[in-house]
Order: C-alpha cells, then sequence, then structure tokens
C-alpha cells in the first residue's frame, strides 16, 4: 500500500510552474484573433483562451451569424414583392429550422479557417475558462476539469460583454431570449416583444417580422436609435412602421410575467400611462455588461473604470504593466472593426511603436433592409461642438441605381465644413448604405475635397455613383449651434 504515489503526495506539494508564453490573450474575440495570428507569425510564442467560441462572439453569436440570418429575411421579403418583378410563385414558407441551419453551416465553416489560420501562423488556441492568479499569470481551467497554468512576457485581456438584464420584476424569471438564442431558433415565434430599440433590437425586429413574427419593439427614449439625427430616426421609424412592426416609444417597463416561449407580459409606463402588452417570446437588447467578474483582476492589479470596464489609458495600457485590455471589455466603441483597431494599437506599442485610440474614425452600419451608415459627425454632434457645416442632402430615389433595384428608400447626407471644401461627416439610409460610407470614408482618410468625389468619373448605374448628384446638389449653409440658455439656478 505504500508505494510511490502515497510517499509523494505525503511530501509537501510543489507549486506548478506555469508555461511561458512572449503573449497570452484571454478571450478569443476578433482583436484577439488577429493579435495571435499577428504576433505568431512574427515569431513570438503566442496562445490564446477561450470559454466557448473560436473566433469570439462577431463569427459565433453576433455580427456574421445576425447578418446571415437577416439576409435569409431579406429572401423572404423578396418572395413577398416577387410579383413587383414580375416573378410568380405560388406561395412560399419560411422554415426557421433551415434558416438556424444556414446559419450554422457558415459559422462552422468559419471556425474552420479559423482553426487552419491558427495552425499555420503557429499560435496556439486554448478551449478553457481563464482567470489571473498574478500579474501576467493566468489559470486555465479545461473542460476536463484539469488546469494549466500560463504566463505571458505580455497578457492581453479581451473578455468581451455580454446581454445586460436590467433589474426588472419577473425579467430574469421570465428566461427572455438575448440575440444568442433568437439568433438559434427554429420555430417563428408568433409574437416577439423586443426591449430596446438600438442596433440588436432593430436589426432582429426587422428579421423576425420579415419571417412572419408579429413584433412589438419597445423603447425608453423618444425615438428609436435616439443619438442619430431625428431625420435619421423617424426615416428609420418610418421603415418599421411600414413593415408593420408596432413600436412603443417612451416607456418605462415596470414588471414583467411569465415566461418567454409560452406567454410573456410587459406592463410598463407610457407617459404617466400604465399599459400591458403580451406576445409569445421576450428578446433583451437593452445594452451591454462587461465580462469582467471572476476574471482574478485583483490578484493582478488590473483596475477598472467607473462604468465597471477596464481601465487602460490611450494605449490600452492596465494599471498593471504587461497587462493590456482591447475590444469591449476596455470600454471601446462595441464594434469589431474597433477590436481590431485596439490589436493595432497594441501591437504597435508592443514592437515599438506609440499608436492610439484617441481621434480615430469610428464608422459603423445598421444592418437593417435598407441599411443605415454613419462616419464622422452628425448634424446633433456638429451643433453640439459649434462646428458650422454645408448640409448636402440627395434622396435614395435619385440615384438611378437605387431605382434599377427598386429600392428607393431613403436618403444620404454629408456635412462639408464651411470654410474648407473638407468632409467633415457622412450619413446613407439607404440601399448599400455601408458600401457608399466606405468610398466618403476613403476621401476623408485621404483628406481629399467634397469636389474630388463630385468630379470623379464613377462607374454607371453604381450606388457610389450617387454621391456625384450628392455632391452637386445645392448645399444650406447651419451657421453655429443655438447655445441653449442656462438658468442661472
Ligand atoms: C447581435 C449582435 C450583432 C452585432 N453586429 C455587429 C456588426 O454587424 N458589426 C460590428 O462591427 N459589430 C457588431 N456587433 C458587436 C461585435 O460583435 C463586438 O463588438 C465584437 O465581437 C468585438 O468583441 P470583443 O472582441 O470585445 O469580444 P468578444 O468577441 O465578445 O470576445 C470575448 C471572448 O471572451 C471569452 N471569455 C469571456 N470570459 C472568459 C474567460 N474567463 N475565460 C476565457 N474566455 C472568456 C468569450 O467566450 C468570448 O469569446 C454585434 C453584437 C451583437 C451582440
Amino acid at each position: 500500500m505504500n508505494g510511490p504515489e502515497n510517499t509523494l503526495s505525503s511530501q509537501p506539494s510543489k507549486k506548478p510552474q506555469p508555461e511561458e508564453f512572449d503573449l497570452v490573450i484571454l478571450g478569443g474575440g476578433t482583436g484577439s484573433t488577429v493579435a495571435a495570428w499577428t504576433f505568431a507569425a512574427e515569431g513570438k510564442s503566442v496562445i490564446v483562451v477561450d470559454r466557448k467560441y473560436i473566433g469570439g462572439s462577431c463569427p459565433n453569436i453576433a455580427c456574421l451569424p445576425s447578418k446571415n440570418v437577416i439576409h435569409s429575411a431579406k429572401v423572404a421579403s423578396y418572395f413577398r414583392r416577387s410579383k413587383e418583378f414580375g416573378i410568380k410563385h405560388d406561395g412560399f414558407m419560411v422554415d426557421m429550422s433551415g434558416v438556424r441551419d444556414h446559419k450554422r453551416n457558415m459559422v462552422t465553416g468559419l471556425n474552420q479557417m479559423y482553426l487552419e489560420n491558427y495552425k499555420k501562423t503557429g499560435a496556439e488556441f486554448m478551449l478553457g475558462t481563464g482567470r489571473f492568479v498574478a500579474p501576467r499569470t493566468i489559470e486555465v481551467t479545461l473542460p476536463n476539469g484539469t488546469t494549466r497554468q500560463l504566463r505571458g512576457e505580455n497578457v492581453i485581456v479581451s473578455t468581451g460583454t455580454r446581454a445586460a438584464l436590467e433589474a426588472i420584476p419577473g425579467l430574469a424569471e421570465a428566461q427572455p431570449l438575448t440575440h444568442i438564442e433568437a439568433l438559434e431558433l427554429d420555430k417563428i415565434p408568433e409574437h416577439l416583444l423586443v426591449m430596446g430599440g438600438g442596433y440588436v433590437g432593430v436589426e432582429l425586429s426587422q428579421a423576425m417580422r420579415r419571417f412572419g413574427s408579429k413584433v412589438t419593439v419597445i423603447d425608453r427614449n423618444e425615438r428609436l436609435m435616439s443619438r442619430e439625427d431625428k431625420d435619421v430616426c423617424e426615416a428609420l421609424g418610418n421603415l418599421l412602421a411600414d413593415e408593420d412592426i408596432e413600436i412603443v416609444l417612451n416607456a418605462r417597463i415596470k414588471r414583467v410575467s411569465g415566461k418567454s416561449g409560452d406567454l410573456v407580459s410587459i406592463v410598463l409606463d407610457q407617459d404617466g400611462t400604465e399599459k400591458s402588452i403580451t406576445g409569445s417570446h421576450l428578446l433583451v437588447a437593452t445594452g451591454r455588461t462587461p465580462n469582467t467578474q471572476g476574471l482574478g483582476l485583483e490578484l493582478a492589479g488590473v483596475e477598472l473604470n467607473d462604468r465597471g470596464y477596464i481601465k487602460v489609458n490611450e494605449r490600452l495600457q492596465t494599471a498593471t504593466p504587461g497587462v493590456w485590455a482591447i475590444g469591449e471589455v476596455a470600454g471601446s466603441p462595441q464594434f469589431t472593426h474597433i477590436s481590431v483597431d485596439d490589436f493595432r494599437v497594441v501591437h504597435a506599442n508592443l514592437t515599438g511603436g506609440n499608436r492610439v485610440t484617441t481621434g480615430r474614425q469610428v464608422p459603423y452600419c445598421l444592418f437593417t433592409d435598407p441599411e443605415l451608415a454613419r462616419i464622422g459627425l452628425s448634424e446633433i454632434e456638429a451643433r453640439a461642438q459649434g462646428i458650422p457645416y454645408r448640409l448636402f442632402k440627395m434622396p435614395m430615389e435619385a440615384n438611378l441605381r437605387a431605382r434599377t433595384l427598386a429600392e428607393t428608400r431613403g436618403f444620404m447626407k454629408a456635412l462639408v465644413d464651411a470654410d474648407s471644401d473638407r468632409i467633415l461627416g457622412f450619413t446613407a439610409f439607404g440601399v448599400g448604405a455601408g458600401e457608399i460610407m466606405g468610398a466618403v470614408q476613403i476621401a476623408m482618410i485621404a483628406g481629399v475635397p467634397y469636389t474630388a468625389l463630385r468630379d470623379a468619373i464613377l462607374t454607371h448605374p453604381t450606388l457610389v455613383e450617387g454621391l456625384i448628384s450628392l455632391f452637386s446638389s445645392v448645399a444650406e449653409l447651419h451657421g453655429v449651434a443655438e447655445v441653449p440658455a442656462r438658468s442661472a439656478a
């Protein structure tokens, strides 16, 4: 009985020696993934730890799956409109399990591509849940319960965010869907209640409506996407209303009862009047919460800011030397392209450069149909900053390519500096808005005046050709903001 094992276990246990890496990355989102491939290709030893997803949220549960499902909804909308294009058919049916499988196939393909890139570059991917046990040392619990300790000369934390669940009585008990479950539905909800009229709520509302669900969107603000200019919010609201989506604004949700997937009711206060809305499913899309708990950040000396995100400076350094944070958990704007730019900032700073997050462009696109895209200043922002501007605005129906597609809803507008010809901002709500915005953004990066776009020879008929008409239109001059009078009190 006194075998060698017993002899060993009776001795004081030795602390396991952490495995050493040039770079350890906790959380495998897009910025982390690109960081791993890049540093590994440059000859560094790199390991990425993720508890669930190869590639993080974007390819698995967020951007790409949602855009895939939204595209299936677009196909359904084409079936509904087919007569308009001279195509007759004998009815159609949406098969949600087919929609889901189509999305799952794409995700599987993306995961394979990511794994191949890990192999090619020599970066290691480890499935497991990580937490700091010391500065720059992470302990990972693998799915089989065993642990590994990893120490990095540098460590990047990028654990992202998750859907926030507000402390509303009955909400947690109602087991609402988040975007993750909504993108996995294999049946069309009879009546989907959507809490939150931001990006996620609006995109999924339109898609589900197009699949045949009755949809009600509930938002606490006066308008959907309330940070955008009034004309933009109104155009978006009209789009949803025209597709028979019920929109309930200025609403404070007081309590929730029942269960999502069965029968669920919301009691809300709208302008002082209590109302009750009942549906079959409930989707929460009211913002995000950073994934910081259980990470042992205190053992690493990594601090949080007053919003609960990891505190970083403009070079994305945390309070602990050698520990960096990128992406949503670092409080960066919540877009994949920003997560990737955060990687660039850290990469530059680790390779002798000095790159910062301040002053960078943050373009975005809302993938409704049609899309809403913006780069640079909105009118609200220009006024708030007291920047005079010339406004060029043109309806999408003046774009001849939009006419050929029978997609004439919306408009484009551009803000141009009142004194110079510099483009300050661009918004498009219309077909291909994201792609058109890209062309304007490149002009802004290059610092070319708006007249260069106006005078360019662009292929006819393309959507981007509309920029010639936009910048040839008569501009309105807008002066310095009317600063609201402050009360003396
Ligand atoms: C429905 C939806 C649609 C979106 N669409 C778009 C879009 O069209 N365009 C766009 O630019 N952005 C979009 N976004 C936002 C975008 O998905 C994120 O900004 C982007 O994925 C960057 O996230 P990240 O790198 O910060 O973190 P993530 O990609 O979320 O990565 C964090 C990772 O950390 C892992 N993790 C967390 N804790 C631990 C731990 N303790 N141990 C190990 N691993 C851990 C998680 O499993 C996760 O994989 C969308 C978001 C949602 C929710």
